[in-house]
């Protein structure tokens, strides 16, 4: 597969924080991707781990074209039908109270921040406000997400933030030993640094922060935007690590690319919460929810669940071959269909390989991300094949071959 001319944006009407030029997508069916100038792509990105049931589903778009004719829209004066429906399945599969419905995956973690918030002062007083959270975290963009982000290059352009936040190193058990106290309201964490490198909590740390907290009374936020629901072969990323969580966040393939995202809620900390004292206009709304309660009942079957870690450990497998294969590649990272491949060196002339890899793999019809500063990630449709895995490692390894002997980089 080799693309002549992709279908490039330039001189598009975005603001600057996007890259000058943008491929643009026109249409998509199962794991595959078309472009406007009719190239095709098999898409190992996902729309950043949303689309998790692929491309061109006609079961959600009847769901999302029926409610859409039927109601729209209600605001939360009132409740529908699709928005209890789904809410009554996600409050049972982890033995939550409540679930708030919001829009994004940052408006998820703000609105936990700001419930940790609301259930220390209630319980403690109002000197339990601060916030722990690890360095290469990703929690969004909002002030308040951004301020557990702590990463120079996003935080520094919107200082100063909200006040009462710390950053430790992740899997440190000492720094996580000799800092947390009851002056902090809430840990926030992800299990899988899916931005950051993705790093894996590991099972050390989880009974670290599951034993601190607990004695505390410091609540556990778990962040499994890009992570939950069965994109780690489990259906929650924290179950594979033995993570207790107080509170959960989730949001990117709920709604099948639709916004929405949401926080599961323990009894202890709904009992608390006062009438209007968080809402949101477009959260929960009926179309999102009714074609999320599809996608629930789609992505929490057992055998899905299963497919996704079996289909994982083959395609982590493949990636560790290519690894010994390359020279300017490192470790294998990641769980499930979210994995990472380190690229360890620049390129000869001194250039930032990474962008190159990911240039040279879309040009050749395979679409990759990137995981902080040297991973590739993959988060492909979790309805992906073997075979489909097969191919995409193939076009990985016929570019790593070629910028090998371009760059004078040892196979
Ligand atoms: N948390 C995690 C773990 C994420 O990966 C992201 C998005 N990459 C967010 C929060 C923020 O989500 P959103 O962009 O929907 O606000």
């Amino acid at each position: 597969m080799k693309i002549e001319k992709t279908a490039m944006a330039a001189g598009h009407p975005f603001p600057r924080c996007y890259p000058e030029e943008l491929l643009v997508v026109e249409k998509g069916e199962g794991v595959y991707l078309e472009d406007q100038a009719g190239n095709r792509y098999l898409d190992f990105a996902g729309g950043i781990a949303v689309n998790a049931l692929g491309y061109g589903r006609d079961d959600l778009a009847e769901i999302a074209a029926r409610q859409m004719k039927k109601l729209s829209h209600i605001s939360n004066l009132f409740t529908t039908g699709p928005a209890l429906e789904l809410g009554r399945k996600m409050v049972k599969r982890g033995g939550f109270q409540a679930v708030q419905f919001l829009n994004s995956g940052s408006e998820a973690n703000e609105t936990a921040l700001k419930y940790a918030r609301l259930y220390a002062q209630r319980t403690r007083g109002k000197d339990s406000y601060n916030l722990l959270c690890f360095h290469n975290a990703f929690h969004g963009r909002t002030l308040g997400a951004l301020s557990v982000t702590p990463t120079a290059k996003y935080q520094e352009p919107f200082m100063p933030l909200i006040p009462g936040t710390k950053a430790i190193d992740f899997n440190d058990c000492r720094a996580l030993e000799s800092t947390l106290n009851s002056s902090f309201a809430a840990v926030i964490t992800e299990t899988i640094q899916g931005e950051g490198g993705l790093k894996a909590m590991t099972p050390d740390f989880a009974a670290t922060l599951n034993r601190l907290c607990r004695e505390l009374d410091v609540l556990l936020i778990v962040d499994e935007v890009q992570t939950g629901l069965s994109r780690t072969g489990t259906f929650f990323a924290f179950e594979g690590v033995g993570l207790e969580p107080d509170l959960v966040t989730l949001a990117k393939p709920l709604a099948g690319g639709l916004p929405l995202s949401a926080v599961l809620i323990p009894e202890k900390i709904n009992s608390l919460i006062h009438l209007g004292e968080h809402g949101t206009t477009f959260g929960g709304g009926p179309v999102t929810t009714a074609v999320a309660s599809k996608i629930w009942d789609l992505l929490s079957e057992e055998d899905f669940i299963t497919s996704v870690a079996e289909k994982g450990g083959y395609f982590k497998g493949l990636l560790g071959k290519l690894s010994s294969r390359f020279a300017f590649l490192g470790e294998v990272r990641g769980r499930g269909l979210l994995l990472g491949l380190e690229v360890v060196k620049s390129s000869e002339n001194g250039q930032e390989l990474l962008p190159v890899l990911l240039e040279e793999l879309r040009n050749k019809g395979l679409l990759v991300l990137r995981s902080g500063k040297s991973f590739l990630r993959f988060a492909p449709p979790l309805v992906i094949s073997r075979e489909e895995i097969a191919r995409g490692v193939d076009i990985m390894e016929e570019v790593f071959k070629s910028i090998a002997v371009k760059g004078g980089l040892s196979q």
